[in-house]
């Protein structure tokens, strides 16, 4: 096994750490995932915008490019992240927010299907908006539970354990199914869900998929145009550095566009804002999907990231990303041999985190951000070990694995 610093020198993308701002009482920050580190471009860019956009272009600002931000940093986080061409991706509201509004939109387009399947593990607001709209709309949940993997004839690969796989969305899907909602990438386990798969599998079904792309956008190549993805949200707090409610984006198929409508029936949706008139017509294209007021000082961050992104390649992204998540996998074979590696051993599907199982890291975890180690904890026994690639070293994955092997006092 190489050693953390002989990983460090090899690292050919090594030297983009010291984009980031860096922290004196941080250690080792295995939390990217959860909320990227800021990049230095970014303290200078919100600075600038406060003096020379907002404080001296004051409302003309909104002309001249505030008012089309969201969709050319939507274009451009398309073309370097998502595999997704022009006029399909925009950022507006949180996650949550959008998951809503694509949800609704989705089941409307299918009045007559009234099922829409989703899985116990998914994250908590997809679950949850899921259960509202069932409730609003008189329709249906079928609960795909991940990692039940007797039932659904799968040939018993180990990796299966940890997320959905396209056996088990084959036996949730019926004639009834409007809709599929999964992650790409599953918040706890890291499973790496196969979207192309999937994806075909629900169309052969007659339904539409929307792929919650949170931990995956900016780490894993994604390719939703090639796919035939229908709809796709994601946060850009996380791996996309966009800072603490820094808002999301939102895909919708170009020929989906206009067939479908959004429930937040907002004056920035529409046609002509501007002109103040009587009724709603909503404009052509992705904006129909916007509602109010884009968050411009939300989408400042975001910028140079994807801009990092693109420079870099998403491909050596990934490539470092899987170097990373194998270390810590490595490191904690041999360091905690006790704990349960609740994450896919096959790089191909995982994402850019794992996650140890082991009973008192509930009480362990405090402890380690109190030494400037940041991982997170997950419930009920797990720590959660995030990579960001362009942010994180091979020796600051082993200091927070000795951390965990030998906690002080
Ligand atoms: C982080 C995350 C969210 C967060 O949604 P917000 O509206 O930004 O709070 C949603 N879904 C998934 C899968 C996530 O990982």
């Amino acid at each position: 096994m190489m050693t953390s610093f002989e990983h460090d020198v090899a690292d050919s993308l090594g030297a983009h750490r010291a984009l980031f701002f860096q922290s004196n009482d941080v250690a080792a920050y295995l939390d990217g995932n959860s909320l990227g580190r800021p990049l230095g471009a970014s303290v200078e860019r919100i600075a600038r915008f406060v003096t020379e956009q907002w404080g001296s272009r004051l409302i003309r600002g909104w002309d001249e490019q505030w008012l089309s931000l969201p969709e050319t940093v939507g274009d451009e986080l398309g073309r370097v992240a998502l595999g997704a061409a022009a006029g399909q991706v925009i950022f507006a509201d949180s996650t949550t927010v959008l998951l809503y509004k694509l949800i609704r939109a989705a089941c409307e387009f299918n009045p007559e299907r009234t099922e829409i399947v989703i899985d116990r593990a998914n994250f908590p607001t997809d679950r949850y908006v899921v259960e509202g709209i069932v409730a609003e709309r008189g329709l249906s949940v079928v609960w795909i539970d991940a990692g039940k993997t007797e039932r659904d004839g799968s040939d018993g690969d180990p990796d299966d354990a940890f997320g959905v796989t396209p056996a088990q969305v084959q036996a949730a899907l019926t004639d009834r199914t409007a809709l599929v909602v999964l992650s790409h990438v599953a918040f706890r386990s890291g499973f790496l869900a196969d979207v192309p798969a999937i994806t075909a599998l629900v169309h052969d079904a007659g339904a539409l998929v929307l792929w919650d792309l949170s931990h995956s956008v900016g780490v894993v190549p994604t390719e939703l145009d090639a796919w035939g993805v229908d709809l796709a949200t994601g946060c850009s707090y996380k791996y996309l550095c966009g800072g603490p409610g820094a808002p999301a984006f939102a895909y919708v198929r170009l020929e989906l566009q206009a067939q479908l409508r959004q429930p937040i029936q907002g004056w920035l949706g529409t046609r002509a804002p501007f002109e103040m008139g009587q009724g709603y017509t909503p404009a052509d294209g992705i904006r129909s999907f916007a509602s109010g007021t884009p968050p411009i000082t939300g989408m400042l961050a975001l910028q140079d990231m994807i801009a990092l992104i693109g420079e870099v390649g998403i491909m050596a992204i990934r490539e470092k990303s899987v170097a990373l998540t194998e270390h810590a996998i490595a490191l904690s074979d041999e360091l905690l041999p006790d704990a349960v590696l609740s994450t896919p051993r096959a790089a191909h599907r995982r994402g850019s985190h794992i996650t140890l199982d082991r009973e008192g890291f509930a009480e362990l975890v405090p402890k380690l951000w109190a030494q400037g180690v940041i991982p997170d904890f997950r419930g009920p026994t797990g720590i959660r070990i995030g990579l960001s690639p362009l942010s994180t070293s091979f020796t600051e994955v082993e200091l927070g694995i000795l951390a965990i092997r030998y906690p002080g006092e």
